[in-house]
């Protein structure tokens, strides 16, 4: 449904009150103008003058802050004295200075529709006085039924009017909203209901003295109800955020995230939840402290407090240094792409000691689960999340992954327990060369699709895979000093590199299971033109699939993001390949596998695996 449509409902039945309220008044006060004395006239503005006081005292009621006043007492106290024109009088006066006073700040139809809401009030509460048998003037004890009904019809009419209007324009549940206003309003309802009794009484006997009591007591009440609400207020805020960062604290969390889930069932809009989880925090403690950990703490809620500013987003801090962020509005792909640039500006931030870190610099790993209408708990979000924040951690960390966006091979590949083995042995490169471990998932990533897209049978799939996973398990003979090293490489350090390729045909030859992969490793370093190493195998002479992981290879070592490092986007990377196809790469298969890469871009499934 759009807004203008929304707003034209809504001009509707502002219109329709209008009408109603404005033929109210010219019946029931329309021609009074001439019958009034001017000692009426005196107490029209003297009470009008009060009404206008009341409304400028207006309070705020919790937990919604819907604005209230002790107007309505006025009003109500006109009725019971002076009759129904009076009345109507007083309403015209006191909305014509309100008018004047919020003149600019407030449109005038707005004045309008208020007086028109406030006259068909009045007039039912003053027929409803008179046909129950109440008089003019003053409180009659034997006629209560009369008073009561009256403020009864003047309430109940004020709720479902004001009701209505969040119904027709905002399409809200009219149950729901009548009993959220009812039950945050019953309470200064009754207040102002009982005044109008006590300002009858004030006014009947002690005139304006009564009057000048009773605004008295009006205004403290209201000052007073102003104070309860601030009080409210701070209370709130401070129960709903975490002290230390002052972030939304776990059950700010859990309420919104119900909040959110709801109204996305009702309204179909995209919503997604992101758990974040820095990477190594407990290294940098161990080594700086708690204190210090601390203040790391606070420095990245800064940062998401400074990057989600200009929108919707909630940001919590879960627990310890693990925070949320909801975002409504937002689908699975843009809160990939929004968590991803604040990895990166998180990547790029210095702090104190962030260089201790294996990546480097400050890094989180983050899980992203878009709501779907079948997820009916918030828990089970919250699980999603938690899950794909898992697999990121796995992937070798600062990551951010969504939950359900593994390939289908992926999750139920049925060498699941081979993965395993050989994913225990790459653990050993969380210590010694971070890089290698990543670079390595994903390379095993991209084998699985593609193999899928080869159609390969069953043991080639298999071969192909974990041939991939297990492509650089060489390099953990390097020294680690050579594997790290930022500066150029000597000729002999390059020698011992390139001679990962047969250490790790020997590693996996000890093992029977993992004898077949041997190719894979040893081979990957082979180029179509005859000019790689071991060998100088040429063209053919290096086996099919070895020849495509090559290209994987390339491919991911040249878009492999590194913090303080340029990186190729993937359209310079496919450039890259098709210059080299025919010398370093298989020119039919660097087509397919640009082919394969394209296609997922334009998919917009994920921008780096
Ligand atoms: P990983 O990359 O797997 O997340 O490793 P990690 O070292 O970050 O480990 P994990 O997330 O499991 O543990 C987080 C540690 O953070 C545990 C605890 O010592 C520390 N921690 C949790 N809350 C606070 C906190 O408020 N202040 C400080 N200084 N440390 C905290
Ligand atoms: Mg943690
Ligand atoms: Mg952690």
């Amino acid at each position: 449904m759009n807004s203008s449509f929304l707003h034209n409902r809504g001009h509707l039945y502002s219109f329709i009150i209008c009408l109603i309220g404005l033929g109210l008044f010219v019946i029931y006060g329309g021609g009074s103008f001439l019958h009034f004395s001017s000692s009426a006239w005196g107490w029209i503005t003297a009470m009008a003058g009060a009404a206008v006081i009341l409304t400028v005292f207006t309070f705020q009621l919790p937990p919604q802050g819907n604005g209230l006043s002790l107007d309505s007492s006025v009003y109500l106290a006109c009725i019971f004295i002076f009759g129904l024109s009076f009345t109507l009088m007083v309403l015209l006066l006191s909305s014509l200075v309100l008018l004047l006073l919020e003149w600019g700040s407030t449109v005038w139809w707005k004045h309008l529709n208020n007086f028109a809401v406030y006259c068909i009030m009045v007039a039912s509460a003053s027929i409803v006085f008179t046909a129950l048998g109440g008089v003019q003037g003053p409180l009659l004890s034997s006629r209560l039924e009369a008073y009561i009904s009256a403020m009864a019809v003047y309430f109940i009419l004020n709720t479902l009017l004001i009701g209505f209007y969040y119904y027709v324009v905002y399409h809200k549940n009219l149950y729901n909203t009548l009993k959220g206003m009812l039950t945050d309003t019953i309470l200064a309802y009754a207040c102002t209901l009982v005044l109008s009794l006590v300002l009858t009484i004030l006014l009947y006997h002690n005139h304006m003295v009564g009057l000048g009591l009773f605004l008295c007591l009006s205004i403290l009440i209201s000052y007073s109800f102003k104070r309860l609400f601030s009080m409210y207020r701070d209370i709130e805020e401070r129960s709903n955020r975490d002290p230390r960062t002052g972030l939304f604290n776990h059950s700010y969390f859990e309420l919104a995230l119900e909040e959110e889930m709801s109204s996305s069932k009702i309204s179909g809009a995209a919503l997604s939840l992101a758990m974040i989880d820095i990477d190594d925090f407990k290294k940098y403690n161990d080594q700086f402290g708690h204190l210090k950990g601390d203040g790391l703490i606070v420095f990245l809620a800064e940062l998401l407090k400074r990057e989600t500013e200009n929108t919707n987003i909630i940001v919590s801090r879960y627990g310890g240094e693990e925070f949320t962020l909801l975002m409504p509005g937002y689908d699975a792909l843009a809160a990939k792409n929004f968590m991803e640039s604040l990895r990166k500006t998180l990547n790029h931030s210095r702090f104190e000691g962030s260089e201790i870190f294996p990546q480097g610099c400050l890094a989180f790993s983050a899980g992203i689960a878009a709501y779907q209408p079948d997820v009916h708990f918030k828990s089970e979000l919250v699980d999603h999340a938690d899950q794909a924040l898992y697999y990121a951690k796995r992937q070798g960390k600062n990551l951010v992954h969504t939950y359900g966006s593994q390939s289908p091979l992926e999750r139920d590949v049925d060498f699941s327990e081979d993965v395993r083995d050989i994913e225990q042995q790459l653990n050993l490169f969380m210590y010694k060369d971070l890089e290698t471990f990543k670079h390595s998932k994903r390379v095993f990533r991209y084998a699985v699709d593609i193999s899928e897209l080869l159609n390969l049978d069953t043991l080639s799939k298999r071969q192909f895979t974990l041939g991939a996973l297990i492509h650089d398990i060489g390099k953990l003979e390097i020294p680690w000093g050579i594997l790290n090293k930022k500066d150029k490489l000597s000729l002999e350090e390059w020698e011992m590199v390139k001679w990962h390729v047969i250490w790790g045909k020997e590693m996996a030859l000890t093992n029977e299971k993992f004898r077949d992969l041997a190719p894979y490793i040893e081979l990957h370093h082979e180029r179509y033109d005859g000019k790689g190493y071991p060998y100088g195998f040429k063209g053919e002479e290096i086996p099919r699939l070895c020849r495509m992981l090559t290209i994987i290879d390339s491919f991911d070592a040249m878009t492999t993001e590194r913090p303080y490092q340029p990186t190729k986007s993937f359209k310079e990377a496919i450039v890259e390949l098709r210059a080299c196809a025919g010398s370093q790469f298989d020119p039919e298969l660097t087509e397919f596998f640009i082919r394969y890469i394209e296609k997922r871009e334009v998919c917009g499934s994920e921008t780096a695996i």
